[in-house]
C-alpha cells in the first residue's frame, strides 16, 4: 500500500511539474563541449588545404575500419595526401582517430544530423570533411584544453605556440 501511494506521488508531482518538451529541429539542446560528432578535418584557412600530414595513424587505429586514405610520394619527398575517405555509416563517434592524430588535424565536429535518403550521401571526401571543420572555432579558442583534468603538459600545450603562427 505504501509502495502504491509512493508511485502515485511521483506521478502527480510530474503532472504539475513545467513541460520540458522541445520543438524539435526549430530548438536544439545546447551541446556540451565535448560533444562528438562527425569527425571532421581543421584545415589552412587560406588555402582550404586540411593540416593532415598523410601520417596514417588514424585508419590505422580505426575499429571499423571506415578511414580510407590515398596518399603518394610529394615533389619534396614527403608524403602527400591526395584524398581523405569517411564511411560515415561504418563510424561509431568514438573519437579515437582525433585522440592518436599527432598534429590535431582530425576532430570531433558537432554535425549530427546525418540521415540521407542515398548511401552515398553517407561517404565524405577530403574537401567535405574540411569543410565542416572549418565551420568550428579553432580548437585553441574552444576550450578543450580548459575541460581536461590534469595539469599536465599535454598536446595540445605543445601545439598551441606553432597553430598560433599558422593562423
Ligand atoms: S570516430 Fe572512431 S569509428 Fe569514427 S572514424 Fe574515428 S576512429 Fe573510426
Ligand atoms: S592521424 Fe592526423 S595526420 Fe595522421 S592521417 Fe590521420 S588526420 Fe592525417
Amino acid at each position: 500500500m505504501f509502495d502504491e501511494a509512493k508511485g502515485f506521488a511521483v506521478t502527480l508531482k510530474r503532472l504539475f511539474a513545467p513541460t520540458v518538451t522541445q520543438q524539435y529541429p526549430e530548438e536544439k539542446r545546447p551541446m556540451e563541449p565535448r560533444f562528438r560528432g562527425l569527425p571532421s578535418l581543421r584545415a589552412d584557412p587560406e588555402t582550404g588545404e586540411p593540416l593532415c600530414v598523410a601520417c596514417g595513424l588514424c585508419p590505422r587505429i580505426c575499429p571499423t575500419s571506415c578511414l580510407q586514405l590515398n596518399v603518394v610520394p610529394s615533389e619534396e619527398g614527403d608524403r602527400e595526401l591526395v584524398e581523405f575517405i569517411l564511411m560515415a555509416g561504418r563510424c561509431l563517434f568514438c573519437g579515437m582517430c582525433s585522440q592518436v592524430c599527432p598534429v590535431d588535424a582530425i576532430t570531433m565536429s558537432k554535425e549530427y544530423e546525418l540521415s540521407t535518403v542515398e548511401r552515398d550521401g553517407l561517404v565524405y571526401t577530403k574537401m567535405e570533411l574540411a569543410a565542416i571543420g572549418a565551420q568550428e572555432p579553432t580548437w585553441w579558442e574552444s576550450g578543450v584544453g580548459e575541460h581536461r583534468e590534469t595539469n599536465a603538459p599535454n598536446r595540445y600545450d605543445r601545439f598551441r605556440d606553432k597553430a598560433a603562427e599558422l593562423y
